[in-house]
């Protein structure tokens, strides 16, 4: 019995990465440099997104959503990282940590009530990190306390992706710093809160049309019923939606390890030294043969692990192992285009550099590279202790 290739993709998956390369194509290609350089996305491209279905992939069809499989996001991430990483991203946080963590910790209210908007027209950010807690995620100092029959939150968010279109913030505060992480909460805090406010937009290196900005809670007022999950159990729902987001930032570094590889393939095929296009040469073709392997096998294990996500089985260490990988081989991926187009790959006229910069994210949000090592090391020392 011949067994599928896990990059074997169902006919309503190829259908799925199709369209959405078509639309990353004919639609973002022609934005990508203006929005590269004035950091800045284009709000045509986000409408465009809503009415495709690609902010709502996993939401059912019931609450307006598209029905889809994680699977599907993570199809949709590659194929529109192929051509720019930062729509990849605002999609990925959007599907993979926002919508996720709604459908599976939210109440029947708050999915009724958030659902059908982030599936039409709401984008959504995820906030963790702080100036002072990045990796050690869990020392977080944002404070939420008891007001009136609700929540008052204060504290700072650093680096949260997609807040300058966001409407819908999941925002993680302790009510209770005594407990250490047992005391850290989810809210769902809306942009027009009292008290809320998205505070300066970074100056990126590479996916920059992504909006990364810090968060203020100045006494931000959240209703009780926004609280996400139960109080004190905010560190679970964090941990257990990046476990499920990491995939999808595999997924993004995999579309721009393949998007910069595209683009080098069609370059030195047309580009001539001493009389042979430089395709031709030997010390070229190793180059290209070893950097296609590489993206294939980086292919296999983003894959595998959503498809363990979606099987219900363990897929922690799939996952880590998948981000790590194709953050590793996105760099290498971008770094061997610019050398292989020479001069011209060192420019802004050619898309390679803006791969280049962009790959490099993947190294460090939702995880460091050596806190996917730390991940991986951890399980394979519970797998050995049997
Ligand atoms: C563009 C961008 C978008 C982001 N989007 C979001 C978002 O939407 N929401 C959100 O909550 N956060 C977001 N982040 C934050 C991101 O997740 C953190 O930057 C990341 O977790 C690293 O934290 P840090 O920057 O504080 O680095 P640090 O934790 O200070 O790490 C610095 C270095 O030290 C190493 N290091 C730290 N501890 C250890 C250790 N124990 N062992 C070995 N090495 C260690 C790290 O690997 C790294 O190389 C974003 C960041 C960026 C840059």
């Amino acid at each position: 019995m011949s067994v599928p290739a896990l990059t074997t993709l169902s006919e309503e998956e190829r259908l799925l990465r199709d369209s959405v390369f078509a639309f990353a194509r004919e639609r973002v290609a022609p934005h990508v440099a203006h929005m590269d350089e004035e950091s800045k996305l284009e709000p045509a491209l986000l409408t465009e997104m809503f009415q495709l279905g690609l902010m709502g992939i996993e939401i059912p069809d019931s609450l307006s959503g598209a029905g889809g499989t994680f699977m599907n996001a993570i199809l949709a991430v590659e194929a529109l990282a192929r051509v720019d990483a930062s729509l990849a991203v605002v999609a990925d946080v959007q599907n993979t940590l926002v919508n996720n963590a709604l459908m599976r910790w939210g109440s029947t209210e708050q999915k009724q009530r958030y659902l059908p908007k982030l599936a039409s027209s709401w984008v959504g950010s995820y906030a963790l990190s702080e100036q002072a807690s990045g990796s050690d995620a869990f020392a977080l100092q944002a404070r939420a306390e008891r007001k009136g029959s609700g929540w008052s939150l204060r504290g700072r968010k650093l680096w949260i992706t997609n807040a300058a279109e966001s409407s819908l913030f999941i925002v993680l505060a302790n009510v209770d710093p005594a407990q250490g992480y047992r005391g850290i909460t989810a809210f769902l805090v809306e942009r027009d809160y009292p008290g809320f406010s998205v505070g300066k937009k970074e100056d990126k290196l590479g996916i920059r049309a992504s909006s990364t900005c810090e968060l203020l809670l100045d006494d931000c007022q959240v209703p009780q019923d926004n609280v996400l999950g139960e109080v004190g159990k905010g560190y679970k729902i964090a941990i257990e939606t990046l476990n499920e987001g990491r995939i999808g930032i595999g997924a993004q570094m995999l579309g721009i390890a393949q998007g910069a590889f595209d683009y080098a393939m069609g370059y030195i095929r047309e580009r001539k030294q001493f009389n042979r296009p430089i395709a031709d040469f030997q010390g070229v073709q190793f180059q290209y043969a070893r950097m296609a392997m590489e993206i294939e096998a980086a292919r296999l294990l983003v894959y595998n692990a959503a498809r363990l996500k979606d099987a219900g089985q363990p897929f922690v260490k799939e996952a880590a192992m998948a981000k790590l990988c194709a953050s590793e081989v996105a760099e290498r991926s971008a770094s061997l285009a610019v050398e292989l187009l020479g001069g011209v790959g060192f420019t802004k006229e050619y898309p390679v550099e803006k791969f280049y910069r962009d790959a490099k994210i993947g190294k460090i949000y939702e995880g460091t590279s050596n806190m996917q090592l730390q991940t991986i090391a951890k399980l394979l020392q519970s797998e050995y202790q049997g």
